[in-house]
């Protein structure tokens, strides 16, 4: 997927889809959801899932709502493998079993994330430990996909300290977590206060893949201090969410832009929506449009998105803890001065960037 991204910069690299907007709870801080739709027909998801595949989609992440009460989710999951791409869900996990858990694993599902909000339930949110710690007991035991649960810092969420207690026991069933920064109505951020900043740092300092540390390192440090990032958000290009009316629109929160039916997306679309600038981007908090961009802000300048990912320790010459592959591209495009590697590493350089079609 990330080759495919590096090559070319001309398709989608992933795509939300909502098959079902109904959600069997109702946390307070969310907008993405009703109670009452009935949900959109298989055979029009799959029209859609043939559309996205067509303009060389990726990834594609089915969400909600929750998804799991869409009767033809499997039918779904399989669609996405079958069209070539990557199957992710996004579900609150109170319908999982052991034999839905297998059923997945049946679809082909990739990869699948829970977010959990508290270790208790509370009138702001019923995603909590206490009710799905047997579920992700389940998932560590049948699923045979990646699994991700993400625990949220903000505002609203009433015991704050919950997130680290998240954070430690999906650690502890072999899961690999993230932490969340609670948005507001638009994606944009709610300021942190200091008690939350230091769970923040508390959950960041848990071992984790390099990809979600360097995502804290880009975005989050400054997020949870309050100051804006500069990046450009590439929804509607490289992002596209598409809601259950089967439009296009820029991410979650910011639906109605551009608005436009899936069947009528074309490549020019794609590529004026790769270049447009979102005015909401300095303080956005949404994870997966900004782990998107990373790999366009590698692709264009691969020296100084190297340097923004993995900032060299303080006082040191070299990134530190990074793995392997991201050593060698440190060592090919960045070649310490003065040694007698470099003039090596050069030609290797430009040799690997040649190869992944790097400007
Ligand atoms: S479970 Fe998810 S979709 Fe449902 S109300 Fe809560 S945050 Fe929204
Ligand atoms: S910057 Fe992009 S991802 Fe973030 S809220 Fe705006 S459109 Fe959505």
């Amino acid at each position: 997927m990330v080759a495919k991204a590096l090559r070319s910069s001309g398709h989608p690299i992933l795509a939300h889809i909502v098959p079902m907007r109904r959600c069997n709870l109702s946390c307070t801080y969310c907008n993405e959801y009703d109670k009452v739709s009935q949900p959109v027909p298989s055979a029009v998801v799959l029209h859609r899932l043939e559309r996205l595949a067509a303009l060389g989609t990726s990834a594609v992440t089915v969400s909600g709502g929750e998804p799991l009460l869409h009767p033809d989710l499997d039918e779904i999951i399989r669609g996405i493998r079958t069209n070539g791409m990557m199957a992710e869900l996004i579900t609150n996990g109170y319908l999982l079993t052991p034999e839905r858990v297998r059923r997945l694993n049946r679809a082909g599902l990739d990869h699948l994330q829970i977010s959990i909000d508290n270790v208790t339930p509370d009138d702001v949110s019923k995603k909590s430990l206490k009710v799905l710690d047997k579920k992700l007991e389940w998932l560590a035991e049948h699923a045979e996909f990646h699994v991700n649960i993400n625990s949220v810092l903000g505002s609203s969420v009433r015991n704050p300290e919950d997130a680290l207690t998240v954070a430690r026991r999906a650690r502890e069933l072999g899961f690999e977590s993230t932490v969340g920064l609670i948005h507001d109505g638009e994606g944009q951020l709610q300021r942190l206060d200091e008690r939350r900043r230091s769970i923040y740092a508390a959950i960041r300092d848990l071992p984790k893949p390099f990809y979600t540390a360097s995502l804290y390192v880009r975005y989050y440090e400054s997020l949870v201090r309050g100051a804006p990032n500069a990046w450009h958000c590439r929804a509607g290009s490289r992002y596209l969410y598409i809601c259950e009316e089967g439009l296009v629109h820029y991410c979650s929160q910011q639906r109605g832009y551009p608005g436009i039916p899936l069947d009528q997306y074309t490549q020019a679309d794609l590529d004026r929506e790769y270049r447009s600038v979102k005015s909401c981007a300095p303080y956005c908090t949404i994870p997966c449009v900004q782990r998107v961009a990373m790999v366009d802000e590698f692709r264009e300048k691969p020296k100084e998105a190297l340097l923004r990912f993995f900032p060299p320790k303080q006082g040191g010459d070299d990134p530190h803890g990074l793995p392997v592959p991201i050593r060698m591209l440190t060592w090919l495009l960045m070649p310490p001065e003065n040694s007698w590697r470099r003039p090596l590493a050069r030609k290797f350089g430009k040799a690997a960037l040649w190869s992944l079609r790097v400007k």
